[in-house]
């Protein structure tokens, strides 16, 4: 992995998380330090941003972002001396320190889960009252093609990820900690051995390589042999399953005081001339990543962020920032893409056969189709999580995804009204 040069710009929005945005508290001509929070909201699902550099605030406004539609930002010109916030200093020992206030410094740090989801981490470590959480199960799968960053992280950091850890089971008082890698890291496996060598309360576990062996209800049955209930959360089987990359990020808060201002982002596919992964800080432009990836190659035809199944197709990468959860950037050519006309189905059932959460995408994309979306709800819609390994094997190359996204997003909103 290699850092990123320090960018001359940040474009820091409002929403890099599930849940409210975030609304700025710094204004035009304000000087901020790096680790500064510059957004924040009182809303319970949420997580302030923070400057990735030191320097002052030249604009707010609008930037592009992987949701498709433009998100209020702060845009940071630096001073280039990277001159840390008062706020951003090592704690004393974190094993001390009362469960409410780890949760507070997780919060305060805006760290928020980095395999992709963003869900808020403090959230996470705040289970329904009355629910016992038996087991940590830290994600080390990554199980989408191309990407690579958690297994860079894994071994350049493993003993901060084994730290990062043990302060989600101290915070959450789960007695136990389980570490899923895909048996294709067999050097990650290695590193997160050696580095919990001395806690028999973690478990490393080398798991047969499938897509989507990283989705999380997915991990807690591989682990745990427990099976996550339609419409429940994993908490409800006595488990919180983490990203490695997130446990990393609660070390730095906790032990260093670091918020989530970067992160490591694998910029690769055939579309790029230097592919590798780098630490990029968030809000740098994505257009200087790419330029110090040597720049697209002449027929580059499609820019995903994230990977190939789960990631967004984006039409641009001008005023885009890296976020929290940029975990990848993946270009592609003519030769990968190709477009087909969708055809209609010819229910030969295998969408429903490869599902992973047994529910039938075919019939929820016939009722988005005809614009029934209780239908759609009446199928389990809201259970999809969105893999694409039903579109991946559509042999009438149907949008299943995105027809079951639609359907997620109105069968939402109508939950939010009522
Ligand atoms: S994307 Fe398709 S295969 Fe994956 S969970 Fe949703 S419906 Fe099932
Ligand atoms: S895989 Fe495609 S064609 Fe086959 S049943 Fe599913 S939606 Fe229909």
């Amino acid at each position: 992995m290699v850092p990123a040069r320090p960018p001359a710009l940040v474009i820091i929005p409002m929403v890099q998380h599930t849940g409210a945005p975030c609304e700025p508290v710094v204004a035009v001509g304000d000087e901020v330090k790096k680790g500064q929070k510059v957004g924040d909201t009182q809303a319970f699902i949420s997580a302030p941003v923070h400057s990735s550099v030191s320097g002052k605030v030249v604009k707010i406004a609008p930037c592009n972002h992987p949701l498709g539609r433009p998100v209020k930002a702060v845009y940071i010109e630096s001073d280039g001396q990277d001159s840390w916030h008062e706020d951003v200093r090592p704690s004393q020992d974190w094993e001390k320190a009362g469960l409410d206030e780890l949760k507070k410094i997780t919060r305060n740090a805006g760290i928020v889960g980095m395999g992709g989801a963003t869900f808020p981490t403090h959230i996470k470590l705040s289970p329904p009252p009355g629910t016992k959480i038996d087991y940590v199960l830290a994600n080390g799968c990554e199980c989408e093609p191309y990407l690579t960053s958690d297994h860079r992280a894994m071994l350049e950091r493993p003993a901060d990820m084994i730290t990062g850890l043990r302060i989600i089971m101290k915070t959450i008082g789960a007695p136990k900690g389980c570490i899923g890698v895909e048996d294709n890291k067999p050097d990650a496996v290695q590193a997160l051995k050696n580095a919990a060598a001395d806690y028999s309360d973690i478990e490393v576990h080398a798991l047969h390589t499938k897509y989507p062996q990283g989705a999380g209800n997915q991990l807690v049955k591989v682990l745990t042999g427990r099976e996550v209930p339609s419409g429940a959360l994993s908490s409800a089987v006595g488990c919180v399953v983490q990203n490695v990359g997130t446990c990393i990020a609660v070390a730095d808060a906790v032990c260093f005081g670091k918020p989530l201002i970067e992160r490591i982002v694998t910029i690769t596919g055939s579309g790029i001339n230097e592919p590798k992964n780098m630490l990029v800080r968030v809000g740098t432009p994505m257009e200087e990543v790419i330029e110090q990836c040597g720049g697209f190659k002449p027929n580059i035809r499609k820019i995903i962020l994230g990977g190939p199944m789960m990631g967004l197709a984006q039409p641009t990468v001008e005023n885009f920032p890296v976020i929290k959860g940029t975990s990848g950037i993946l270009c592609l050519t003519n030769l990968d893409v190709e477009l087909y006309d969708i055809r209609p189905c010819i229910k030969c059932a295998k969408c429903v056969d490869v599902c992973p959460v047994s529910i039938m995408p075919l019939f929820i994309s016939s009722a988005v189709e005809h614009g029934l979306y209780d239908r759609a709800e009446s199928y389990n819609a809201m259970d999809c999580m969105e893999c694409g390994c039903c579109a991946y094997v559509c042999p009438a190359k149907r949008p299943l995804v995105q027809w079951g996204r639609m359907s997620k997003a109105d069968i939402a909103a109508k939950r939010a009204k009522k």
